[in-house]
């Protein structure tokens, strides 16, 4: 079977649903690939984010569980930053992206799932479509765009000779559980090797009764294996899940995502690179879904644009330099945080966390949102100008 589309989109996570949406609406004839056999239907993501950043992309709040309090625990300390109003969330990730699948369908994109994309069609050197295996058949599409949202593997960006592996990377494991009693408005992240060799390990509350309790473990500085390590932190009962009471997973999620930075080159001819597969990810929490869905609207826009001039590379660099300005040095500078964190013994996770410690809930989310700019970071270096505390502000001055 052979159709012609003007846009594919190789994946059904928040970055592919989000460009189907702008480019359908803006009158592009799309077609949308997932391989699961619905939409969201693994989870592979803690689902933490922002209510301004959901606000802004108009994500109704009845996907999420607002939380006001950010708890820090290592070995030997534990830090508490409280604020008034709820300002960080937790996703009902299955809920949220089939919500944004239900936006790209309204908007006319079609929508195939269990339908895996298995090779690139290529003309001369451009990006001319690709090939999927679907529950009607093989089936091929030729498009005068693809965007590749197809996550961490980015593989039609590897296939096509675009992009390269991630060498660097994080990969996390969690259960979502029923338990007696967490505090659902309070975030837990746990530092220290008992949780992480490399990473961190969180408690992440959907509600009184529904957490989702993970760790996360960064290659290649370790090769301990998620999965073990989060299962020996269940057993063990280590600090804090001893105050949950009964703990019961009932879904496990997994994944990987890229932590190197971004992609140098996020277009070619006939293609574009957005959420995870251009790197577009804040180090210091490993959260991208944000941006998934901002980046993921820009490229669906600028890809739409770009068809009358055929998805050429420079019809596509307006999405390019749009979202790199954005981010690209936020990211950077939260990448020389994380290479500090991750070089941290367990007495110096002790002391770090205390820097948090005075700071007020608006300073720490500006921080762990790598929403810097230089006049925060030196107001946070004079607010809090112990030593430690000048030199986490000044590394991320210096860009
Ligand atoms: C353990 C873990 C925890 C995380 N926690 C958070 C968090 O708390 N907050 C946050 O904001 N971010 C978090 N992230 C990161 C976040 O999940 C990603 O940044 C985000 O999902 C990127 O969206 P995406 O659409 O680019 O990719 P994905 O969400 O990975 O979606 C890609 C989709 O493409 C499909 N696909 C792949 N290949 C093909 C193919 N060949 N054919 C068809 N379909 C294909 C996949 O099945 C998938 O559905 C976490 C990541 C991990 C691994």
């Amino acid at each position: 079977m052979e159709e012609k589309y003007d846009i594919a989109i190789v994946g059904g996570g928040p970055a592919g649903l989000s460009a189907a949406y702008t480019a359908a609406k803006a009158g592009a004839r799309v077609i949308l690939f997932e391989k699961d056999e619905a939409i969201a239907h693994s989870v592979r993501t803690s689902g933490v984010t922002w209510i301004s950043e959901m606000e802004r992309l108009g994500i109704p709040g009845e996907y999420y569980n607002p939380v006001q309090n950010y708890r820090f625990v290592s070995p030997s300390n534990d830090v508490l930053i409280s604020g008034g109003t709820a300002k960080s969330c937790v996703l009902d990730v299955r809920g949220m992206y089939q919500y944004l699948a239900f936006l790209a369908a309204g908007a006319g994109a079609k929508i195939m799932v269990k339908s895996n994309v298995i090779n690139v069609l290529k003309e001369v050197e451009r990006v001319a479509g690709v090939k999927a295996s679907t529950p009607k058949g093989d089936l091929t599409v030729r498009s005068t765009l693809v965007i590749d949202a197809s996550g961490f593997s980015a593989s039609v960006a590897r296939r096509a000779g675009a992009a390269g592996e991630w060498k660097r990377y994080g990969i996390g494991a969690e259960y979502e559980c029923y338990c007696d009693d967490v505090d659902g408005a309070t975030w837990v992240l746990m530092v220290g090797r008992q949780y992480s060799e490399a990473g961190y390990a969180w408690i992440f509350p959907l509600s009184r009764n529904r957490v989702r309790i993970g760790v996360g473990i960064g290659r290649p500085e370790s090769n301990a294996e998620p999965l073990e390590k989060l299962h020996d932190i269940l057993e063990k009962r280590l600090k804090p899940l001893d105050a949950l009471g009964k703990i019961q997973p009932v879904e496990l999620h997994y994944g990987f995502i890229p932590n190197e930075g971004v992609r140098q080159n996020s277009v070619a001819d006939g293609l574009v690179m957005v959420g995870d597969s251009a790197g577009q990810s804040n180090p210091l929490l490993l959260e991208g879904i944000r941006y998934a869905i901002e980046f993921g609207r820009l490229a669906g826009e600028v890809g739409a644009r770009s068809l009358s001039r055929s998805a050429s590379r420079e019809s596509l660099l307006d999405y390019e330099k749009t979202w790199k300005a954005k981010v690209e040095s936020k990211i950077q500078s939260a990448l020389r945080v994380q290479t500090r964190w991750l070089g941290l013994t367990d007495e110096e996770w002790d002391k770090e966390i205390e820097i948090l410690r005075d700071m007020t809930v608006d300073e720490f989310l500006d921080f762990i949102k790598a929403d810097f700019t230089a006049g925060k970071m030196m107001k946070l270096a004079l607010h809090h100008p112990t030593l430690a505390a000048r030199q986490l502000f000044n590394m991320i001055l210096q860009s």
